[in-house]
């Protein structure tokens, strides 16, 4: 069976490539996804997963979660610093993330996408793994790198947690790879062309 018999067999034209058509009138199963989590650190990585998550919204009528986790600061006590110091540019920390979310969130609205800031403190991972639970998430887009951008690893330590524990599918965006998520008047002009 070469690729045009498989696509025939598929109920799917050469036409129909690249568009969002369903491949069969009467499909057998169907996607629901309906909350998006994308977990957001900030660095380049976790905003280029965004742009995959909110492609994804747009094409699934999906709302987006945007989750923001704040790891409480540990100073050496015996520097002299109190405690309340810590608790003090903890709250700040969290409240200047969930700006920068909300921030994140009214951009996705423009696009007349639903989108939550959602701040959680503890470890990355973990908290990951049980707002996408407890907040309903039908998925988890996620970079493989952060802020540390060790890329000579295959996936940051976050990320690899994420996929082994979350209770639910986890797409992974890897920084240059193939990219299927493209600004939507550049694919447009390329499906006219094809
Ligand atoms: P690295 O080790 O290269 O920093 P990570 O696995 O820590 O890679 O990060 C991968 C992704 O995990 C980030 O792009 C982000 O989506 C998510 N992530 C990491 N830390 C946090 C955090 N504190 N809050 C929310 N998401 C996070």
């Amino acid at each position: 069976m070469n690729g045009k018999d498989i696509q025939q067999a598929q109920g799917q034209s050469p036409e129909d490539r690249g568009s969002s058509k369903p491949a069969s009138p009467n499909p057998k199963y169907v996607l629901r996804i309906r909350r998006i989590m994308v977990p957001i650190d900030f660095s380049e990585y976790s905003v280029s997963a965004l742009r995959y998550a909110r492609a994804f919204a747009q094409h699934f009528g999906a709302s987006l979660i945007l989750l923001h986790v704040n790891e409480p600061t540990v100073f050496p006590s015996e520097l002299g610093y109190a405690p309340i110091a810590a608790e003090t540019l903890d709250q700040q920390l969290r409240d200047d993330a969930h700006n920068r979310l909300k921030a994140l969130a009214a951009e996705c609205a423009l696009e007349g996408l639903k989108a939550d800031a959602e701040i959680r403190v503890g470890r990355p991972f973990n908290e990951i793994v049980t707002a996408a639970q407890e907040l309903d998430a039908d998925m988890i887009i996620i970079a493989t790198h952060g802020f540390t951008g060790l890329t000579h690893v295959l996936m940051g330590s976050t990320a690899e947690r994420v996929v082994r524990h979350a209770r639910c599918p986890v797409l992974v965006v890897r920084e240059n790879e193939r990219e299927f998520v493209a600004p939507a008047a550049e694919s447009g002009e390329k499906q006219r062309q094809d």
